[in-house]
């Protein structure tokens, strides 16, 4: 199987946007979240990415309709995303190759349990998967901490398939999406997402994550992500972002 076969295979079974990553790119990765880690023959990390549909918004926008979101939000229909990567995985396996699907997890959950050497990480091992996707050519992360892709701006969520399958990677993503234009600080009411001038190096600007986790503006959580901010997609903050993208017919 190749790079163009395994891509067309995980969008006819449901994913939207699929990514593929070396091992060798995560070379730098701390132990805590690098997938060789995990799997210490993997070749590629293939990310596959899910939509979340624009129209879950509108209820929202409108004021009258939080559940049009949660019902129609990936992330929330953690089921649709698991049983895709599972059989997209499953496909691989089918096929000579192993393959470890991974959703996304807490990251509380990462360094509880006790290393089986001294030079393997502490378990669990949870990969960031935003990170991962930049590494797999999706896009980039915005300056707001929301995760930019060319296809459908901040309106998407990830999981991962780790594979022994040698793929043509595609290229880190090198174009800008995030414009700096400083809409989804200014729609927090809590003033959450801090633009502070001398953040100009950081990946992005830093996020109280606690006031995320009350935000009454339309975040969802995630299942099984205590240690992460809710989805903000959602949120006055993912809002404005995609309010952005589409002035600017992005
Ligand atoms: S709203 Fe503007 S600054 Fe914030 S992530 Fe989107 S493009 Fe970047
Ligand atoms: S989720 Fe709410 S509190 Fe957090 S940045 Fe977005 S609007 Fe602000």
């Amino acid at each position: 199987m190749n790079a163009e076969q395994i891509k067309k295979l995980a969008r006819e079974m449901g994913a939207d946007l699929v990514g593929i990553a070396p091992i060798e790119r995560f070379e730098n990765v701390p132990m805590n979240e690098n997938p060789a880690q995990i799997k210490p023959d993997a070749k590629s990390v293939i990310i596959l990415a899910f939509r979340i549909l624009r129209g879950a918004l509108r209820g929202i926008e409108n004021g009258s309709n939080w559940g049009s979101y949660t019902a129609s939000d990936p992330s929330g229909m953690c089921t649709y995303m698991q049983e895709v990567t599972y059989h997209f995985a499953r496909e691989l396996e089918d096929n000579g190759f192993e393959a470890v699907p991974l959703i996304r997890h807490s990251y509380d959950l990462r360094d509880k349990g006790v290393p089986v050497a001294p030079d393997r990480a502490a378990p669990d091992v949870i990969i960031d998967m935003e990170y991962a996707a930049y590494l797999a050519g999706l896009g980039e992360m915005g300056m707001g901490k929301l995760f930019l892709t060319p296809q459908f701006g901040p309106r998407q969520v990830f999981t991962a398939v780790l594979t022994d399958l040698e793929l043509e990677a595609d290229p880190v993503f090198e174009g800008t999406l995030c414009d700096k234009c400083g809409k989804c600080a200014e729609a927090c009411p809590a003033k959450a997402l801090d633009t502070c001038r001398s953040c100009g190096t950081l990946p992005h600007w830093p996020l109280r994550t606690e006031s995320c986790k009350i935000c009454p503006t339309g975040t969802s959580p995630r299942p099984y992500s205590l240690g992460l901010e809710p989805n903000r997609i959602g949120a006055a903050c993912g809002r404005a972002c995609v309010k952005h993208f589409e002035e600017r017919r992005k």
